[in-house]
């Protein structure tokens, strides 16, 4: 049965255009949500009590011309 805990609403900002998000957690651990502002993909991983992973995905249209890229 499922406790409180794995109903946690989790929300930070944006890394791109600090927009607010919020997302559950899903069975795998993840939480995973899309910027409704900028549509990047966010994947925000439990490691630990102490550790937490967020994966940025850029939306498409950024990724060309980022600043990473053009340095390469
Ligand atoms: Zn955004």
């Amino acid at each position: 049965m499922a406790t409180y805990d794995d109903w946690k609403v989790f929300k930070w900002y944006c890394p791109n255009c600090g927009n607010l998000v919020s997302g559950c957690q899903n069975g795998n651990g993840e939480i995973k949500v899309l910027c409704k502002k900028c549509s990047t993909k966010m994947i925000r991983l439990i490691r630990s009590s102490v550790h937490e992973t967020i994966e940025v995905y850029a939306p498409d249209e950024q990724a060309d011309d980022c600043d990473y890229r053009n340095a390469i």
